[in-house]
């Protein structure tokens, strides 16, 4: 017997029938002898809609008093709303099952507790209190979870930021100590890179936390950020799998019989390619400030006044100046900070002293990802080689020990990917 949580999207929770088959899927698990928690998104859109009608209900007041919303909405009762589409599915999947004969319960974040911090909209989670819960799992009972939600110290309810049921589902299993924790999805793993760009993409059998983890923040949208983080710390066993995949199918165990993408630590993953993927991002902007002082404290005057406006900067790249006097800085943001982005740098204009500020959004980040990087020399060059054959110039670049990214212009992002993608020997396998 195993113990396993299960997570569920919202494709694979979509209405009613879909959550007949995500049944199928615990019921499968159920019968092998496994001791089961589910946890659930809301259904899909369901959660843009409740966030709709937040806005709505705050800018539409304000309007009709004849005020614009300088001052945000309350987050506690933004919470309080948009954490209601787990409530939903969490109560239906647990009458589905009762109605297949299968013990179950649903319960919410603040039942269990999913205790978090007191950071509304965006909570984290400080602890699970899994006590009650876990003894009534091991009884045999299916514990079906709301995702996305928790208890924060006030007392209300806290939600853990968008894509947040990842994260709930791998805090469970770390507090419940499970044997491993499966994702179902509405594709069938991690890829080498996106399908839809690189049809030459293939799913892989493993990759490492790491991968997974500059996967996730370049741009793959598998799994939160923040979710492959903690399973990272916790070393909780994650299977990226697809709920669409026949649930007698997905139950198939032995060899040749993987389904789905396991990420683990690197000490599992037996065959190592140099490169394990390519990931791309339309979703950042460029700014350029020109002719800035090159002297001690300028960087400062300028990130300084972003960092107040809880503005984060990505890539930076500051040229060396001709005369020792004068240089230029080039950094990317989020395209949705982009604008806040140009007001914080006009505004402090004085302070920073520059000549002249540009930006643009017309811009791609484009991500070569490997643990092999580490003891490969040349990957760089040959990256910055076949991007150059092709005729895309590199705007700015950065690097970690298992990462190269380079800034191209958007209109190239899809010849960069496939040119990387066999670059590295990733085509077609
Ligand atoms: N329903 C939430 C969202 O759409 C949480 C999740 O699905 O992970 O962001
Ligand atoms: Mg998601």
């Amino acid at each position: 017997m195993a113990l396993l949580v299960l997570k569920f999207g919202g494709t694979s929770v979509g209405d009613v029938d879909k959550i007949r088959n995500v049944a199928a899927h615990v019921k499968r698990e159920v019968d092998a002898g496994h001791a089961c928690a589910v946890v659930v998104s809301a259904m899909a859109g369901q959660t843009n809609t409740l966030v709709g009608f937040v806005e709505e209900a705050w800018r539409s007041t304000l309007a009709k008093q004849g005020e614009n919303g300088a001052v945000d909405y309350d987050a506690r009762e933004y919470d309080a709303v948009v954490s209601s589409g787990e409530q939903v599915t969490s109560g239906l999947l647990a009458i589905v099952l009762q109605a297949h004969g299968v013990r179950a319960r649903s319960w919410q974040g603040w039942q269990i507790p999913m205790i978090t911090d007191g950071a509304h909209r965006s909570a984290r989670i400080k602890g699970v209190n899994v006590e009650g819960l876990k003894a009534r799992i091991m009884d045999g009972e299916v514990a079906v979870v709301a995702g996305f939600q928790g208890l924060a110290p006030d007392n209300r309810i806290s939600t853990l930021g968008r894509g947040g049921s990842d994260t709930s589902a791998i805090a469970l299993a770390a507090a419940l100590n499970a044997d491993r924790c499966d994702i179902y999805t509405d594709v069938d793993g991690v890829y080498t890179t996106d399908p839809r760009v690189v049809p030459k993409a293939h799913r892989l059998d493993r990759i490492s936390y790491e991968e997974m983890l500059e996967m996730a923040s370049q741009g793959a949208k598998v799994l939160q950020t923040r979710s492959v983080e903690l399973a990272m710390q916790k070393g909780v066993r994650v299977l990226v799998r697809s709920s669409f995949d026949p649930p007698d199918l997905a139950g198939r165990t032995g060899p040749g019989a993987v389904l789905g993408t396991l990420v683990c630590h690197e000490d599992e993953i037996v065959e190592q390619n140099v490169v394990s993927g390519i990931a791309y991002a339309r979703d950042e902007a460029k700014v350029t400030l020109l002719k800035i002082a090159d002297k001690p404290g300028v960087a400062a005057q300028v990130f300084c006044p972003l960092a107040e406006a809880n503005i984060n900067v990505d890539m930076i790249v500051q040229n060396v100046s001709e005369d020792g006097r004068y240089t230029d800085l080039t950094f990317t943001v989020q395209s949705a900070d982009f604008d806040r982005a140009l007001e914080v740098l006009k505004r402090a204009k004085d302070s920073i002293g520059y000549f002249d500020l540009r930006g643009s959004t017309d811009i791609a980040k484009v991500s070569a990802i490997g643990v092999g990087m580490r003891s490969h020399a040349g990957v760089a060059a040959q990256m910055f080689s076949a991007l150059a054959e092709k005729g895309i110039n590199i705007e700015a670049i950065s690097t970690s020990e298992i990462k190269i990214s380079v800034l191209i212009d958007a209109a190239y992002a899809e010849l960069a990917v496939r040119t990387l993608h066999s670059l590295f020997g990733l085509d077609g396998r």
